[in-house]
Protein backbone atom coordinates (compact mmCIF):
# COMPACT_ATOMS: atom_id res chain seq x y z
CA UNK A 1 0.00 0.00 0.00
CA UNK A 2 1.39 3.31 -0.92
CA UNK A 3 1.20 6.34 1.59
CA UNK A 4 1.96 10.07 0.93
CA UNK A 5 4.52 11.75 3.05
CA UNK A 6 2.79 12.87 6.14
CA UNK A 7 3.75 16.65 4.93
CA UNK A 8 2.28 15.96 1.80
CA UNK A 9 -0.97 14.45 3.18
CA UNK A 10 -1.46 17.38 5.34
CA UNK A 11 -1.20 20.03 2.20
CA UNK A 12 -3.77 17.42 0.13
CA UNK A 13 -6.03 17.72 3.09
CA UNK A 14 -5.72 21.85 3.30
CA UNK A 15 -6.81 21.77 -0.59
CA UNK A 16 -9.62 19.95 -0.05
CA UNK A 17 -10.89 22.21 3.02
CA UNK A 18 -9.87 24.83 0.31
CA UNK A 19 -11.93 23.75 -2.27
CA UNK A 20 -14.52 22.80 0.14
CA UNK A 21 -14.85 25.80 1.55
CA UNK A 22 -14.70 27.86 -2.10
CA UNK A 23 -17.64 25.82 -2.83
CA UNK A 24 -20.04 26.87 -0.28
CA UNK A 25 -18.71 30.51 -0.66
CA UNK A 26 -20.06 30.01 -4.30
CA UNK A 27 -23.19 28.34 -3.40
CA UNK A 28 -24.43 31.19 -1.00
CA UNK A 29 -25.00 34.10 -2.99
CA UNK A 30 -26.48 32.23 -6.08
CA UNK A 31 -28.69 30.57 -3.73
CA UNK A 32 -29.80 33.91 -1.91
CA UNK A 33 -30.35 35.66 -5.29
CA UNK A 34 -32.80 32.81 -6.44
CA UNK A 35 -29.91 31.57 -8.81
CA UNK A 36 -31.74 30.57 -12.40
CA UNK A 37 -34.68 32.35 -12.25
CA UNK A 38 -34.92 35.66 -14.37
CA UNK A 39 -34.96 39.14 -12.21
CA UNK A 40 -37.26 41.62 -12.88
CA UNK A 41 -36.56 45.22 -11.39
CA UNK A 42 -39.24 47.51 -10.66
CA UNK A 43 -38.41 51.30 -9.79
CA UNK A 44 -40.79 52.03 -7.07
CA UNK A 45 -41.73 49.64 -3.93
CA UNK A 46 -45.01 49.55 -4.77
CA UNK A 47 -44.41 48.24 -8.36
CA UNK A 48 -42.40 45.86 -7.07
CA UNK A 49 -44.67 44.73 -4.61
CA UNK A 50 -47.63 44.05 -7.74
CA UNK A 51 -44.45 42.35 -9.01
CA UNK A 52 -44.20 40.20 -6.03
CA UNK A 53 -47.84 39.27 -5.85
CA UNK A 54 -48.04 38.62 -9.49
CA UNK A 55 -44.63 36.26 -9.81
CA UNK A 56 -44.87 34.03 -6.93
CA UNK A 57 -41.50 32.20 -6.76
CA UNK A 58 -41.08 31.84 -10.37
CA UNK A 59 -39.09 35.24 -11.10
CA UNK A 60 -37.24 37.41 -8.45
CA UNK A 61 -38.67 40.61 -8.16
CA UNK A 62 -35.86 44.06 -7.14
CA UNK A 63 -36.52 47.47 -6.58
CA UNK A 64 -34.50 50.28 -6.80
CA UNK A 65 -36.01 52.42 -4.60
CA UNK A 66 -35.83 51.91 -0.99
CA UNK A 67 -38.69 52.71 1.54
CA UNK A 68 -38.84 56.24 2.21
CA UNK A 69 -36.62 57.02 -1.26
CA UNK A 70 -38.36 59.80 -3.01
CA UNK A 71 -38.34 58.78 -6.97
CA UNK A 72 -38.75 62.33 -8.50
CA UNK A 73 -35.24 63.01 -7.37
CA UNK A 74 -33.61 59.84 -6.98
CA UNK A 75 -30.49 59.47 -8.52
CA UNK A 76 -29.21 56.28 -9.57
CA UNK A 77 -26.13 54.45 -8.15
CA UNK A 78 -23.58 52.08 -9.80
CA UNK A 79 -25.50 49.61 -7.95
CA UNK A 80 -28.36 50.11 -9.31
CA UNK A 81 -26.60 49.85 -12.67
CA UNK A 82 -25.91 46.30 -11.45
CA UNK A 83 -28.95 45.39 -10.49
CA UNK A 84 -30.49 46.42 -14.22
CA UNK A 85 -27.90 44.82 -15.67
CA UNK A 86 -29.44 41.40 -14.05
CA UNK A 87 -32.82 42.29 -15.10
CA UNK A 88 -34.46 40.20 -17.79
CA UNK A 89 -37.33 42.86 -17.84
CA UNK A 90 -37.67 46.01 -16.01
CA UNK A 91 -40.93 48.40 -15.05
CA UNK A 92 -41.37 51.89 -14.58
CA UNK A 93 -44.44 54.05 -13.43
CA UNK A 94 -43.77 56.52 -16.49
CA UNK A 95 -45.98 59.53 -16.10
CA UNK A 96 -42.58 61.18 -15.09
CA UNK A 97 -42.95 59.93 -11.83
CA UNK A 98 -39.05 58.72 -11.97
CA UNK A 99 -37.31 61.98 -12.48
CA UNK A 100 -35.47 62.92 -15.16
CA UNK A 101 -36.49 59.43 -16.69
CA UNK A 102 -33.44 57.65 -14.19
CA UNK A 103 -35.11 54.46 -14.44
CA UNK A 104 -36.00 54.57 -18.75
CA UNK A 105 -32.11 55.64 -18.97
CA UNK A 106 -30.55 52.76 -16.85
CA UNK A 107 -33.25 49.54 -18.90
CA UNK A 108 -31.82 52.02 -21.90
CA UNK A 109 -28.07 51.84 -20.86
CA UNK A 110 -28.30 48.16 -19.77
CA UNK A 111 -30.03 47.31 -23.30
CA UNK A 112 -32.85 46.01 -21.07
CA UNK A 113 -37.03 45.75 -21.84
CA UNK A 114 -38.79 48.05 -20.29
CA UNK A 115 -43.14 47.94 -19.38
CA UNK A 116 -44.16 51.29 -18.64
CA UNK A 117 -47.34 50.03 -16.20
CA UNK A 118 -49.37 52.77 -16.04
CA UNK A 119 -50.31 52.56 -19.61
CA UNK A 120 -53.59 52.75 -19.94
CA UNK A 121 -54.41 55.26 -17.25
CA UNK A 122 -55.82 57.88 -17.90
CA UNK A 123 -53.83 61.20 -16.22
CA UNK A 124 -55.32 63.62 -14.58
CA UNK A 125 -53.14 66.87 -15.03
CA UNK A 126 -50.95 68.68 -12.66
CA UNK A 127 -49.92 72.32 -12.85
CA UNK A 128 -46.30 72.24 -12.53
CA UNK A 129 -44.02 75.65 -12.68
CA UNK A 130 -46.11 77.27 -15.23
CA UNK A 131 -46.95 73.74 -17.41
CA UNK A 132 -49.28 71.46 -17.48
CA UNK A 133 -47.98 67.82 -16.77
CA UNK A 134 -49.65 64.25 -16.41
CA UNK A 135 -49.82 63.38 -12.78
CA UNK A 136 -47.74 60.53 -12.20
CA UNK A 137 -49.38 59.73 -8.98
CA UNK A 138 -51.71 57.03 -10.35
CA UNK A 139 -51.42 54.32 -7.58
CA UNK A 140 -53.81 56.33 -5.64
CA UNK A 141 -56.60 55.24 -7.44
CA UNK A 142 -57.27 51.15 -6.55
CA UNK A 143 -58.82 51.07 -10.03
CA UNK A 144 -55.54 52.09 -11.70
CA UNK A 145 -53.51 50.18 -9.28
CA UNK A 146 -55.20 47.37 -11.05
CA UNK A 147 -54.22 48.53 -14.65
CA UNK A 148 -50.69 48.22 -12.98
CA UNK A 149 -51.53 44.86 -12.08
CA UNK A 150 -52.90 43.80 -15.58
CA UNK A 151 -49.58 45.67 -17.43
CA UNK A 152 -47.38 43.55 -15.44
CA UNK A 153 -49.19 39.96 -15.91
CA UNK A 154 -48.96 40.63 -19.17
CA UNK A 155 -45.68 41.42 -19.36
CA UNK A 156 -44.36 38.63 -17.01
CA UNK A 157 -46.91 36.00 -19.27
CA UNK A 158 -44.47 37.45 -22.33
CA UNK A 159 -41.22 36.91 -20.16
CA UNK A 160 -42.13 33.45 -19.07
CA UNK A 161 -44.96 32.11 -21.66
CA UNK A 162 -44.43 28.52 -19.71
CA UNK A 163 -45.99 30.27 -16.68
CA UNK A 164 -48.35 32.78 -18.24
CA UNK A 165 -51.17 30.91 -16.69
CA UNK A 166 -49.91 31.15 -13.32
CA UNK A 167 -49.43 34.81 -13.67
CA UNK A 168 -52.75 35.36 -14.47
CA UNK A 169 -54.26 33.30 -11.71
CA UNK A 170 -52.08 34.93 -9.20
CA UNK A 171 -53.16 38.47 -10.88
CA UNK A 172 -56.75 37.14 -10.79
CA UNK A 173 -56.76 36.47 -6.83
CA UNK A 174 -54.65 40.03 -6.44
CA UNK A 175 -57.75 41.76 -8.32
CA UNK A 176 -60.17 40.34 -6.09
CA UNK A 177 -57.96 41.96 -3.00
CA UNK A 178 -57.81 45.40 -4.73
CA UNK A 179 -62.23 45.23 -5.45
CA UNK A 180 -62.40 44.81 -1.52
CA UNK A 181 -60.15 47.27 -0.49
CA UNK A 182 -61.67 49.78 -2.99
CA UNK A 183 -64.97 48.86 -1.39
CA UNK A 184 -63.39 49.23 2.50
CA UNK A 185 -61.50 52.55 1.81
CA UNK A 186 -65.57 53.48 0.23
CA UNK A 187 -67.23 52.24 3.48
CA UNK A 188 -64.31 53.86 6.11
CA UNK A 189 -64.52 57.59 4.09
CA UNK A 190 -68.18 57.36 4.77
CA UNK A 191 -67.98 57.40 8.28
CA UNK A 192 -66.23 61.58 7.54
CA UNK A 193 -68.75 63.64 7.63
CA UNK A 194 -68.93 64.92 3.84
CA UNK A 195 -67.90 68.33 4.58
CA UNK A 196 -65.15 67.16 6.53
CA UNK A 197 -63.52 65.65 3.71
CA UNK A 198 -60.94 68.01 3.45
CA UNK A 199 -57.60 66.38 2.97
CA UNK A 200 -54.48 68.63 3.17
CA UNK A 201 -51.19 66.78 2.70
CA UNK A 202 -47.61 68.15 1.86
CA UNK A 203 -46.98 67.27 -1.51
CA UNK A 204 -49.64 67.05 -3.94
CA UNK A 205 -49.45 63.30 -4.37
CA UNK A 206 -53.30 62.64 -3.77
CA UNK A 207 -55.31 63.83 -6.69
CA UNK A 208 -56.47 60.35 -7.86
CA UNK A 209 -57.49 59.64 -4.09
CA UNK A 210 -59.41 62.59 -3.54
CA UNK A 211 -61.11 62.09 -6.71
CA UNK A 212 -61.95 58.58 -6.42
CA UNK A 213 -63.01 59.05 -2.15
CA UNK A 214 -64.74 62.59 -2.81
CA UNK A 215 -62.34 64.39 -0.77
CA UNK A 216 -62.19 67.99 -0.92
CA UNK A 217 -65.27 68.85 -3.37
CA UNK A 218 -64.51 72.42 -2.84
CA UNK A 219 -61.55 71.95 -4.78
CA UNK A 220 -62.38 70.25 -7.47
CA UNK A 221 -61.74 66.56 -5.88
CA UNK A 222 -57.76 67.35 -6.34
CA UNK A 223 -55.42 67.41 -3.33
CA UNK A 224 -54.84 70.33 -1.65
CA UNK A 225 -51.03 71.16 -1.04
CA UNK A 226 -50.76 74.36 0.31
CA UNK A 227 -49.36 77.49 -2.06
CA UNK A 228 -45.56 77.66 -1.93
CA UNK A 229 -45.07 74.25 -1.10
CA UNK A 230 -43.36 72.42 -3.85
CA UNK A 231 -42.99 68.60 -4.17
CA UNK A 232 -40.26 65.99 -3.58
CA UNK A 233 -37.52 66.43 -1.28
CA UNK A 234 -37.61 70.58 -2.21
CA UNK A 235 -40.32 70.73 0.66
CA UNK A 236 -39.30 73.14 3.07
CA UNK A 237 -36.20 74.36 0.67
CA UNK A 238 -35.97 78.20 0.07
CA UNK A 239 -38.52 78.78 2.10
CA UNK A 240 -38.87 82.68 2.20
CA UNK A 241 -40.73 84.74 4.19
CA UNK A 242 -43.85 85.36 1.51
CA UNK A 243 -43.78 81.52 0.82
CA UNK A 244 -44.03 80.89 4.91
CA UNK A 245 -47.65 83.58 4.65
CA UNK A 246 -48.61 81.89 1.71
CA UNK A 247 -48.46 78.27 3.26
CA UNK A 248 -50.01 79.76 6.28
CA UNK A 249 -53.06 81.51 4.38
CA UNK A 250 -53.88 78.43 2.17
CA UNK A 251 -53.98 75.95 5.49
CA UNK A 252 -56.29 78.52 7.15
CA UNK A 253 -58.40 79.03 3.77
CA UNK A 254 -58.66 75.27 3.00
CA UNK A 255 -60.91 75.15 6.69
CA UNK A 256 -58.95 71.55 7.37
CA UNK A 257 -59.14 70.48 11.16
CA UNK A 258 -55.60 68.22 10.60
CA UNK A 259 -52.50 68.51 7.94
CA UNK A 260 -50.72 65.31 6.75
CA UNK A 261 -47.20 64.89 6.74
CA UNK A 262 -46.12 62.14 4.10
CA UNK A 263 -43.02 59.30 4.87
CA UNK A 264 -41.02 60.66 2.12
CA UNK A 265 -40.67 63.98 3.03
CA UNK A 266 -38.87 65.69 6.20
CA UNK A 267 -41.84 66.75 8.49
CA UNK A 268 -40.15 69.67 10.62
CA UNK A 269 -41.16 72.72 8.60
CA UNK A 270 -44.63 71.63 8.67
CA UNK A 271 -44.67 70.83 12.59
CA UNK A 272 -43.85 74.55 12.52
CA UNK A 273 -46.80 75.84 10.13
CA UNK A 274 -49.09 73.45 11.96
CA UNK A 275 -48.46 75.33 15.26
CA UNK A 276 -48.87 78.41 13.75
CA UNK A 277 -52.19 77.68 11.80
CA UNK A 278 -53.39 75.66 15.06
CA UNK A 279 -54.40 72.81 12.51
CA UNK A 280 -53.77 69.44 13.82
CA UNK A 281 -50.68 66.92 12.17
CA UNK A 282 -53.07 63.89 11.65
CA UNK A 283 -50.04 61.71 11.28
CA UNK A 284 -47.78 60.73 8.18
CA UNK A 285 -49.11 59.44 5.22
CA UNK A 286 -47.73 56.74 2.36
CA UNK A 287 -47.68 58.31 -0.64
CA UNK A 288 -44.65 57.81 -3.10
CA UNK A 289 -43.01 54.66 -1.16
CA UNK A 290 -44.71 52.15 0.56
CA UNK A 291 -43.26 51.66 4.37
CA UNK A 292 -40.04 49.27 5.24
CA UNK A 293 -40.31 45.78 5.61
CA UNK A 294 -41.83 44.29 8.83
CA UNK A 295 -43.82 47.81 8.91
CA UNK A 296 -48.02 48.05 8.55
CA UNK A 297 -47.43 49.97 5.28
CA UNK A 298 -44.85 47.38 3.81
CA UNK A 299 -47.27 46.39 0.81
CA UNK A 300 -49.31 48.18 -1.58
CA UNK A 301 -52.46 47.53 0.65
CA UNK A 302 -51.05 47.95 3.66
CA UNK A 303 -49.81 51.47 2.90
CA UNK A 304 -53.36 52.18 1.53
CA UNK A 305 -55.02 50.70 5.25
CA UNK A 306 -52.55 52.55 6.99
CA UNK A 307 -53.32 55.72 4.90
CA UNK A 308 -57.02 55.90 5.65
CA UNK A 309 -57.18 54.22 9.19
CA UNK A 310 -55.14 57.69 9.82
CA UNK A 311 -57.22 60.38 7.76
CA UNK A 312 -60.53 58.61 9.11
CA UNK A 313 -59.12 58.90 12.62
CA UNK A 314 -58.11 62.46 11.87
CA UNK A 315 -60.84 63.85 10.27
CA UNK A 316 -63.92 62.22 11.29
ZN1 LIG B 1 -44.75 62.37 -5.62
Amino acid sequence: MFFLPDRLDRRFHLLRLIILFLMILLSLPLAALGAGKPVVVASTTQIADFAREIAGDRLVVRSILAPGADPHTYQPTPNDVQVVLSASLCLENGLHLEGKNWMGALARDAGKELVTVSRGVAPLQLGKEGQVVPDPHAWFSVQNAAIYVNNIVEAMGRLDPAHAAEYQARGSLYLQQLRVLDAWIRDEVGRIPPSRRILVTTHDAFNYFCRDYRFNPNNRYQSIAPVGWSTGAEVGGGMTPKRHQQVVDSIRRSGARAIFVETTINPKQIREIAQETGVAIGGELYSDSMGKAGSAGESYIGMMRENILLIVQALK
